[in-house]
C-alpha cells in the first residue's frame, strides 16, 4: 500500500532519494511469516518506515543529500537501523534532506528539493523535510529523522506531523554521519504521539558503539503516552517561555497566525487541568549566535574527512595534479554553497587568536542556557513554545538569505545546546494560509516521558 502511494505521489513530493521496493516487500513477507507462525512480535513488526539519508544502511545508498557521497553504499548499519530491522520494520527507502543536514527547507539537497504535501509550492522544513513529507503524504507511517538544531521538530511543525528530539545520548549516534557531534540526535517522525513513543522506545537505549551513549534505559514512554491520552493533566506544571512566543512576541519575528494557534494550545493545556505559568529563560536569545559558532566549528572538522582519498567524490584536474589539487577540486565540486559557508565559518572560529573570542564565548552561552533550563525546571515540569516562527514558506523565499533561514530554529536550538528532549505536536492549521502550526514541549534531560504524557493529552 505504501509503495503504491509512493509511486503515485513521490514524483510531486520528492520525499525519497532512494526507494527499496524489493527489500521492503521481502521484509514485509518475513513479517507475515512470523505472524502466521505465532512468533512473539514487536508492536511495530511489519510497519514500514522511511529512513533519513544521513543514517547508514547496508546495501542502500547513503548520500546525506550531497554529491560528495553520491553512489556510496555503506558496509554497516547505523545502530538505530539495526534495531528497526531486528524488530521487523520494513525499510521503504532513504529520505531527502538538506546537504549534510544543514538547512531548514530541504532546498539545500544536491538532489533537488522536497515539496510540502499540504501545498506543493511550500517547503517541508529541514533538514529532515523528506522524512516529514513522507509521513505527512501517507507515503510512510513512520520515519527516522535527526535533529541537530531543529531538523526533526521544525519539519514536523510545518507538515503537521509529530517529531521528537530525544535526550542527548539516549539514542545511539553510531552510523549517523555527524553534522555536529555534541548536538546531533536521532528521533522519530510520525503521525501520532503514541507512534513516536513506540518508535522512540525501540531505537533508544545504551550502545557501546557510541561513546556519548547514556546508560539509563529508555522506557515508560508508551505508558506515558497512554496516560496522557486520557486528557487529564491535573498536577502538571507547564511553563510558557516568555522569550519564545510568550509576553515578548511581536518583537521577535513570530507570525501572528502562529501565535494565535499557540494561544489556543496554552488554553487547552489549562482546560485539561495543567497549571500554566510564565517562565523566563533570558539566555535563550543568544542561543542562535552560539549555535552558529559551535555547529560550524564541529562540522568543519567533521567534513575534513571528505578528502577524495578514502571515499566519496574524486575529481582529478588535468595535467599532473598533486594530492592537494585533487582534494581542492573534489571539495569544490562535491560540496554545495551552504556547506562551504559553514566550513569557512567554523575554520575561522577555531583559528588561533580567535578561538577564545568566538568558540570560547559560545561555550559560555551554552552553559548559561543549561542554567536557564535548570532554573525553569525547578518551577515547572515541562516548557511550551511554538515550534517554528511561521508556517511553511514558499520554495525559494529564503534561499538567498541564510540568516532568515537560520531564524526558523529560534525555538528549537536551545534544547540541542542543553541536551534536553523536545517534541513538536500539530496544533491545528493557520487561520491565514490553512497550513499546519506546531507546538513544542521541552522537558529536563532524561525526562522524555513527560513529553509523551503532555503531548498525548494535547494532541
Ligand atoms: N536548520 C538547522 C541548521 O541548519 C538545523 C539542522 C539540523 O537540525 N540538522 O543547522
Amino acid at each position: 500500500v505504501h509503495l503504491d502511494r509512493i509511486a503515485a505521489v513521490d514524483g510531486d513530493v520528492h520525499a525519497f532519494l532512494h526507494i527499496d521496493a524489493e527489500g521492503a516487500l521481502s521484509q514485509a513477507a518475513a513479517s507475515d511469516a512470523r505472524r502466521a507462525n505465532g512468533d512473539a512480535l514487536h508492536a511495530l513488526d511489519g510497519v514500514p518506515i522511511a529512513v533519513k539519508d544521513v543514517l547508514t544502511t547496508i546495501g542502500l545508498p547513503t548520500t546525506c543529500g550531497s554529491k560528495m557521497l553520491e553512489g556510496w553504499v555503506p558496509p554497516y548499519d547505523a545502530t538505530v537501523v539495526k534495531k528497526i530491522k531486528d524488530a521487523g520494520l520494513p525499510i521503504l527507502g532513504k529520505t531527502n534532506m538538506d546537504e549534510f543536514a544543514m538547512g531548514s527547507s530541504t532546498e539545500h539537497s544536491a538532489y533537488g528539493p522536497t515539496r510540502n504535501p499540504w501545498k506543493l509550492d511550500r517547503i517541508p522544513g529541514g533538514s529532515g523535510g523528506g522524512s516529514a513529507a513522507a509521513v505527512a503524504a501517507y507515503e510512510a507511517p513512520l520515519a527516522l529523522g535527526t535533529d541537530t538544531g531543529g531538523s526533526i521538530r521544525q519539519p514536523g511543525a510545518v507538515t503537521g506531523t509529530v517529531g521528537v528530539k530525544p535526550t542527548y545520548g539516549s539514542v545511539s549516534r553510531y552510523g549517523l554521519v555527524a553534522l555536529a557531534n555534541s548536538l546531533d540526535q536521532v528521533g522519530p517522525v510520525t503521525r501520532t504521539v503514541l507512534d513516536s513513543a513506540l518508535l522512540h522506545e525501540l531505537i533508544g537505549g545504551h550502545d557501546p558503539l557510541d561513546s556519548t551513549s547514556t546508560t539509563t534505559p529508555v522506557t515508560g514512554l508508551v505508558d506515558a503516552a497512554r496516560a496522557g491520552a486520557t486528557g487529564d493533566l491535573k498536577g502538571v506544571k507547564v511553563g510558557v517561555i516568555k522569550e519564545l512566543g510568550g509576553q515578548e512576541n511581536g518583537q521577535s519575528g513570530w507570525a501572528p497566525d502562529v501565535m494565535r494557534k499557540f494561544a489556543e494550545s496554552v488554553d487547552l493545556l489549562t482546560k485539561l487541568g495543567a497549571d500554566v505559568v510564565e517562565v523566563s529563560t533570558p539566555s535563550f536569545e543568544h542561543a542562535m549566535a552560539a549555535y552558529y559558532l559551535i555547529l560550524p566549528a564541529e562540522c568543519s572538522s567533521n567534513l575534513a574527512k571528505f578528502d577524495a582519498m578514502r571515499y566519496g567524490l574524486r575529481v582529478t584536474p588535468d595535467g599532473s595534479p598533486s594530492a592537494e589539487d585533487v582534494m581542492k577540486a573534489s571539495r569544490d565540486a562535491g560540496f554545495g554553497d551552504e556547506v562551504k559557508r559553514r566550513i569557512i565559518l567554523g575554520t575561522y572560529a577555531l583559528s588561533s587568536g580567535y578561538y577564545d573570542a568566538y568558540y570560547g564565548q559560545a561555550q559560555k552561552i551554552r552553559t548559561l542556557i543549561i542554567e536557564d533550563f535548570k532554573k525553569a525546571f525547578e518551577q515547572v515540569d515541562v516548557l511550551v513554545s511554538p515550534t517554528s516562527p511561521s508556517t511553511a514558506f514558499p520554495l525559494g523565499a529564503k534561499l538567498d538569505d541564510p540568516l532568515a533561514m537560520y531564524m526558523q530554529d529560534l525555538a528549537t536550538i536551545p534544547a540541542n545546546l542543553a541536551g534536553t528532549p523536545g517534541i513538536s505536536i500539530p496544533a491545528g492549521v493557520s487561520d491565514v494560509d490553512g497550513l499546519p502550526v506546531g507546538v513544542q514541549l521541552l522537558a529536563p534531560v532524561l525526562e522524555d516521558a513527560r513529553l509523551y504524557r503532555v503531548g498525548a493529552a494535547l494532541e
